[in-house]
């Protein structure tokens, strides 16, 4: 896939990538939308189950509510940065959702309207990982060859604890890199990241497609989109789109993740264009359903009548960011409850 045209390019293009999708570091969310288009519910606060376990009590329904999609980079490193969450503060994370009542889905479920897996009364989220780093799914070699998930990667973590958590199922999307620098290529292609092998990778991406996850283009290597022309835009995202489907063939890539979230000169680009190979002459088309934005708060439903699915906001895992967010959606009562 990788011709020596995309390895200059990339050369000369990717000194900022960093493993970065965020345009504006240090921001903080905006939360001002969600005041507007929403149902408020009554108050009804949290309780504890007869299980013994903390947990939301059955809310009423608000299907106008706001959705928080979560935004992840790197799962890891010793302290919190704008693009690496801890694995403390990634468990963490979780156990805060959970116990809030929320249960993961994907975007193309949230597109569909298909909340099959949020009990009533209870409320969905979206988790986002973007990049395609080797922190975020990572396999241990064992002295047989044997080949397991890293426990301390992103995708480890949420394995050992869907075992702990009744409800919480594979559900999330990966916005996946397959050519950038610093093994962002389908969670590494060398061992001098993370210990990751070249040839780990297809297994990797396969896994999370039959296990439930969707798949999300993200370009090749996380190109700025408003630098380049309307060509090399389309080639960006086409390419990463076939990669995809070289994996699983005949996956239906339905989300679109802006790198940086930084739009093509081109608006409509995004989610619709075509890329003709010149080596063989074919197109290649594509046609996203959903475009997702790097901040801007919680989402809107899919029920609200300006719910844009070309424009669907996230919250970053900056700090404390999730967990305000999440308590200003109980505040205002403004929150998705199925
Ligand atoms: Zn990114």
């Amino acid at each position: 896939m990788e011709t020596m045209t995309f390895r200059a390019m990339l050369s000369v293009t990717l000194v900022a990538l960093a493993a970065a999708c965020g345009s504006k570091p240090g921001g903080t969310p905006k939360t001002a939308e969600s005041a507007s288009g929403a149902i408020a519910t009554e108050g009804v606060g949290q309780k504890t189950s007869s299980a013994g376990d903390t947990m939301a009590g059955k809310l009423p329904a608000n299907h106008m509510g706001r959705i928080p999609v979560l935004e992840y980079h790197v799962i890891g490193g010793e302290k919190n940065a704008l693009y690496t969450r801890t694995v403390a503060s990634f468990k963490a994370d979780l156990e805060d959702v959970y116990k809030r009542g929320y249960r993961p889905i994907t975007i193309a479920q949230m597109l569909d309207k298909n909340f099959a897996d949020v009990p009533d009364g209870m409320s969905p989220v979206i988790f986002v990982f973007d990049d395609a780093s080797p922190e975020q799914f990572s396999y241990i070699q064992g002295a047989d060859g044997k080949l397991t998930i890293d426990p301390n990667s992103g995708v480890g973590i949420w394995e050992d604890f869907m075992k702990t958590h009744p409800g919480w199922k594979n559900r999330g999307t990966f916005c996946l890199l397959n050519g950038a620098a610093a093994g962002h290529n389908f969670f590494g292609d060398n061992p001098k990241f993370h210990g990751q092998k070249k040839e780990w990778r297809f297994q990797k991406v396969k896994w999370l497609a039959d296990q439930g996850f969707e798949l999300c283009d993200h370009t090749v290597w996380h190109a700025r989109l408003d630098k380049f022309s309307d060509a090399v835009v389309q080639e960006q995202i086409a390419r990463n789109m076939m990669a995809i489907d070289s994996v699983v063939p005949g996956y239906k890539v339905r989300t679109f993740a802006l790198p940086y979230g930084i739009w093509p000169k081109n608006r409509q680009l995004a989610w619709q264009g075509t890329w003709t190979d010149p080596k063989t002459g074919q197109a290649h088309p594509y046609k996203f359903d959903a475009v997702l934005e790097v901040s801007g708060g919680p989402t809107r439903s899919p029920y609200d009548p300006q719910f844009d699915p070309h424009s669907i906001k996230r919250v970053e895992a900056i700090a404390d960011d999730i967990h305000k967010v999440l308590d200003g959606l109980d505040k205002n009562k403004t929150r998705f409850v199925k």
